[in-house]
Parts: C-alpha cells; structure tokens; sequence
C-alpha cells in the first residue's frame, strides 16, 4: 500500500456534450489543433469563445430504426450463435449490438422504421416460446460527409474541413465546453449521427476530482471517510470499463449511465483530499478490478448483483444490510425554531397572518394592524412600501380616512395605482365586481378602488356578500393589498431555493446552479403549508430536497422563510435525498411507457413473480390483452419508470374490474446493488473507515494499489 502511482499517468477519455454545435473557450488563451498534424486551425490563438458546427448534418435529424430485441449476452460469440439460430428461423435479419452500459452483447432482429411494423415478427417470436421482447429504437445508417466549421462571436466562419479538432488550454488555463471548465485538452468530433462531440482528454486521478463531488456532494455529505470509499468506487469503475465506448471514441460518458463527472467547476477541498487520499486504489477480486456498482440511496438492504443485472453474478455484489442510512437521512433533517406569531384575522375571517409576518419582516409594518386605520398610518405604510418598491413615496396632504372606501382610494393613490383603476375597471363592470348596493352612494373612484382590489382578489367581502365600504376601514384588511403591490415589485426580496442541508443555526441552499450557505437571524418568521394554506409555526422541520421561499435582512440573514407549496414535477428533486416514496401511475401512462418496450397491448395485471433478497422486485409479469410477458431484473425498473424497484405495487381497478390506476410505494433511489453512497455516509458518521465501509458493500473485494496489479 505504500507504493505511489508512477510517473506517467494514465489518460481517461470521457464523451461529454454532443450536439449540433457546441461553445468551446478557455479560461485564457487557448488553441484549436489539427490532430493528425498539430497545426493550428485557423487562428494561431484563441482569446473569445467559438462555436463549432456539425456543417452538413441533415436538417431532419438522422432517420431511426426499431428492431426487436431477443436477448443479452456476456460474449460476443455467444450473442452471434442466438443471432444466427433466430436469423435461420424466422428469416428476419439479425444484428448483434455491443451494449458498453452493461457490457453486453445484445441480439436483435427484425428493421422496421416504426414500432408496429414489427408486429408480426413479435408474434412468430412469441409463439417460438422467446421471453422479455424489447423493441429497441438505432440510428438507421451513419451520416456522411459531415465536418466541422468554426464562428467567432463575430459571425466570421471558417469551415476546417476536419471531422476532428483537438482543444488545447494554454498555461495554467481550462478549457470550457458549453460554459463548464475541464482540466486536460478537449477533441472534437463529428459522430455517427453527424453531431459534434466533445471528449476530454484527462488525467484518471484529474477526472476522479470531478467525478466524486458530483457523486456524493461533500456539501451534503460531509464525511471524508464516506468520500474516500466514494473515490476508490469510482476509480475502480474507471479501471474496469475503461474503452466501453471505443465505437464512439471514447472511454467513458459524463452522465449518470456511467459515472457523474461535472468537470473543473464541482471540485471540492473535501473531496479533493478524498481522491488525494487513497490515490492508485481500486477494488480487486482475483487480480482483477471488481464491478464497482454503487447506488444512491438502497432502502435499506442492498440486493444481489444478479437479481437486477443478470450478467453480473459475482461474489462480491451480495445484498447486505444498510442500517447507517436511516440514521444518515435523519441526521440531515434539521428544526428550526422561530418566533411564535400569533394568528392574525381581519375583520371578514381572513387570515393574514403570513401577509402581516412578510409585511413586519420588510419593515412596512412595525407592530400588529389597528382595527381602525387613519389615513397618518396608511400613509406610513405606503412611504416604506413605496420605498421598497423603488416607487416615488406620496407626498400629498393625508386625506381624512373614513371608510373602507376612503383608504382604498388612498392605498391606490400612494402606490400610483389609481390609474389601474380607473383605465382597467369599466363603469358598467363596478355592479358585477362589487355585488353589494351599499357601495352605490360611494364616490365612483372609491367605488373604482374597491372593485379593482377586488377583481385581483386582495380585498373580501363578508360573509354576507357585503364589503361595508361605509364602515371603519380594518387595518388588517389592507394587508393582503399591501402585499400583493410590493411583490409585484419585488419589494419584499423573496428568493427561492431548494434545501441542500443545515449547519450550526445556519441553511444550505442550492439556489439556481449556486450553492449558498445563509445564517439565520434571531427568532425568524417561520411558515409551514397544510394544504396550500400558510400556517404559522414557531418549529418548522426542514429535510434536505424542500423548497423553501426567504428573504434576509440587512445582516444578509433569514428573517422569513416558509416552505413552497410542492410543485408538480419539481417532486424528483426532493425524492432523491428521502428514504421512501409513493407513485400513482394511471393505466394509460403505464401503457405508453410499457409498450415502448414491450408490446403487451392493453395492462391487465401487474404479478411479482420474485423478490430478491433485499425484497427487490427481480422478476415481475406484465399480462396484457397481446400477450404476457415476464421482464427481469433492472429492466423492470426501465420498464415502469420508477425510481427504485424495492417497491410495493398496488392495484385500483373499475367497477368493470379494469385497471384504472397503480400505486408503487418504494424507498430507496437507484439500482440498489453495490455501495449505498448514503449508507457509506452513515456509516462514516458513525465512525467507520473507508477500507470498512468498502468492505462492507463488497464482499470479500481486496483493496489493492495500482502500481501492484495490472488491470
Ligand atoms: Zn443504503
């Protein structure tokens, strides 16, 4: 173990983006080689960012073709017997497709350029007793003729002539690739889809350095011991798949079919040291470099490697007991205490409590509403509002203050709203808006006023239908229009964010692409959502994936903050860091997710045939009104779309006995083999070393130095 990698390190090339062009930069001079020649292209030096185009690619995009998938081998010349014997059958022409995900090799028959133009052919399968039909989607044939052309920001163009481009950073510079920066040089290259791609040439520990942050983020799993297990995972993987994507070029992809690799800008100290640390280890099983399969969060209990990938039966992927990760997710939910607010209606019943809160924190507001307002307190809110909203604050006389009427005519007003009124309110619209004849002896502009806070929902009548526009105005009534006027202009500073973790009265926060760390100021205003509706809480419990809207004081600390109602589709964000979930999936979604692969026709049943060791759902029957097919492993997981397969299925059926809807309540978020990355964060805050760690989610692996073996 003492020995240190040599001098000479090994190169990874990882395919990054792909597309129809691409921006390339540096964060300094940089150049753009020939790399048959070395010759710069173009110009000697590059200072400015350049896009480069795939010039003759077909405008359509490339045509696709299905073909019917049989089945999957571990060799090359075991898929090429299935592939002769199916040909000879059924006569269908047959291909075999190297598969560098699952480093397989895949048979498949049939060419049809549409899904049911293989129908036939399913069913001569079927009737010859074949199981688990996929029907696969490839490029229909290579582009040609496609090569590179170079623009500057000024639309100056030099076609290059080249199908390939070597990047490389001048001293002490990074290249960029779409606005993210990558140490090692970039190539260029035109695909087989007539697209441009990107693939940097990087260091194998340089790579790991941005591979492991974007794995296990140290911000959120701040454990060095979990990090370490983390890098050697994943430099294991490196060593074993190594060339996976020779076809295109490249080693290794960026994205999570492989490994995560975020480039230069995710770097972290922690994870740093973690790569430092246990620089030239991989895992080895017989001298060889183990699977390094790693998931994300297993629900509990890992699952044998061949319960979800058939082809991977070994020895050292058994499932085993994850206890550390329970208590790993609790340890990142966090209670924040606050000040407690007491409930706070208006005259109607309405609850303004979280309109006040917002309007106290900004500092419109200094103490509770009164339930007679004067026109000296209105105009007090309106400066600091207008203030706040970069408006010009009121200067004229305070008029008397009556009524209802009289203060929203003057709210208006001060908030030079009252053109809104007066051009977006129509006469004849005042009766239908305001439904209550006692507003008629008003002034039009009073009544003008009423009807457009109205019409925007910030003012409410009674229960009677009434507005009591001739009564004492309530204070608290104005406070929903008070709030509606300063966001419009953002006067409140409201951010959103979505919770990354807590630190020491401190949260951290992912907002946008940045992550941030704010502090909290003393007793802040604190709001949770039953329902929809904002609720007032002295404690609110923050788990690590919520949505969270704040704003900061002067201090630059949190003085307000609830939680965002849940927002349709933003949900996978938070799932990724919880422990268990729910899905409903109606039968038509299942139906036209499962017949892209799988063509079963309408569902009838959904039946677990086994479980795995973890309680993993390892082969499951989908029976269809065509046909009934058996799909295993993690294709199951491919085929129903969920995010884990340790799942419970529910079925709600029609008074007809038809499948209307499913229900899947899992836990867990990946393939569930190998390390549980928050497992190994568990297990580090429990104290455990990473040799410990490592040793625990794969049996029996030895942990070797790479100058020591040869891979
Ligand atoms: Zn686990």
């Amino acid at each position: 173990m003492a020995k240190r990698v040599g001098h000479g390190e090994p190169l990874v090339r990882i395919g990054l983006d792909d597309g129809g062009s691409l921006e390339i930069g540096a964060s300094g001079p940089y150049r753009i080689l020939d790399p048959e020649t070395g010759r710069a292209v173009w110009q000697t030096s590059y200072e400015e960012p350049i896009q480069v185009v795939a010039d003759g690619a077909p405008a359509g995009g490339v045509a696709r073709v299905y073909r019917i998938q049989v089945g999957a081998f571990g060799s090359a010349a075991a898929a090429e017997r299935e592939r002769d014997r199916l040909r000879a059958a059924t006569g269908a022409p047959g291909v075999v497709r190297h598969d560098p995900d699952r480093g397989n090799w895949r048979v498949r028959l049939g060419e049809s350029s549409t899904r049911s133009g293989l129908n036939s052919l399913l069913e001569r399968l079927r009737t010859m007793g074949q199981q688990e039909l996929w029907i696969a989607e490839e490029a229909a044939a290579e582009v040609e003729g496609v090569d590179l052309r170079l623009v500057d920001s000024r639309w100056q163009s030099h076609s290059t002539g080249l199908t390939r481009l070597a990047v490389v950073p001048g001293p002490r510079s990074r290249i960029r690739i779409n606005g993210k920066s990558y140490r090692g040089i970039v190539e260029l290259r035109v695909t087989s889809f007539g697209t441009v791609r990107a693939i940097n040439w990087v260091e194998i520990e340089s790579y790991l350095l941005g591979v492991v942050p974007a794995e296990l983020g140290p911000e959120v799993w701040p454990r060095i011991e979990a990090l370490k297990a983390q890098a050697v995972a994943a430099r294991t993987y490196v060593w074993r798949n190594k060339g996976q994507f020779l076809d295109e070029g490249y080693d290794l992809c960026a994205t999570p079919r492989c490994q995560v690799y975020a480039g230069a800008d995710a770097e972290h100290p922690l994870s740093d040291r973690a790569v430092r640390e246990t620089a030239g280890q991989i895992l080895v099983w017989e001298g060889r470099p183990i699977i390094a399969l790693y998931t994300a969060t297993c629900g509990g209990h890992t699952e044998d490697g061949k319960g979800i990938f058939p082809e991977h039966d070994e020895p050292y992927l058994k499932g085993v007991p994850c206890r550390a990760e329970e208590a790993a997710m609790a340890s990142l939910r966090a209670t924040i205490a606050g000040r407690s607010i007491p409930k706070l209606v208006d005259a109607t019943g309405k609850d303004v409590t979280r309109d006040w809160a917002l309007l106290a924190a900004a500092g419109v507001l200094s103490a509770r509403p009164p339930e007679r307002l004067n026109g000296s307190l209105l105009r007090e809110w309106t400066r600091v509002l207008a203030r706040l909203s970069g408006l010009t604050p009121a200067e004229s006389r305070v008029p008397e203050v009556v009524t209802l009427g009289d203060a929203a005519e003057m709210l208006l007003a001060d908030l030079g709203w009252a053109q809104r009124a007066e051009l977006l309110i129509d006469t004849p619209d005042l009766p239908a808006l305001l439904r209550d004849s006692g507003v008629e002896d008003l002034p039009e502009s009073q009544q003008r006023a009423l009807a457009y806070l109205a019409s925007v929902e910030r003012l409410q009548p009674f229960a009677d239908g009434k507005f009591g526009a001739t009564q004492a105005p309530d204070g608290a009534r104005f406070l929903p229009a008070l709030v509606h006027m300063g966001e419009t202009y953002k006067a409140f500073g409201l951010r959103s964010a979505m919770v990354a973790g807590m630190g020491a009265n401190s949260l951290r926060l992912f907002e946008r692409k940045n992550e941030i760390r704010l502090p909290f100021a003393d007793e802040p205003l604190l709001f949770a959502r039953t329902s929809g509706v904002p609720v007032a809480v002295s404690r609110l419990e923050i788990w690590p994936g919520d949505r969270v809207r704040f704003r900061t004081n002067l201090a630059g600390k949190i003085d307000f903050l609830e939680i965002e109602p849940p927002v349709k589709g933003a949900s996978d964000d938070r799932s990724s860091t919880v422990y268990s979930w729910s899905v409903r999936k109606t039968r038509r979604q299942l139906e036209a997710t499962i017949n892209q692969r799988i063509s079963v026709g309408k569902i009838k049943d959904l039946e677990v045939v086994h479980r795995g060791v973890s309680g993993r759902i390892i082969e499951l029957r989908v029976i269809g009104s065509k046909a009934t097919e058996t799909v295993r492993g993690f294709s199951i997981r491919t085929l129903l779309d969920l995010r884990e397969i340790l799942a419970v299925i529910e079925i709600q059926r029609d008074g007809k006995g038809e499948i209307e809807a499913v229900v899947f309540t899992g836990k867990g978020w990946g393939h569930g083999v190998g390390l549980c990355q928050v497992g190994a964060y568990g297990m580090a805050v429990r104290g455990a070393g990473y040799r410990e760690i490592l040793a625990h989610y794969y049996r029996g692996a030895e942990l070797s130095q790479l100058s020591d073996t040869a891979p």
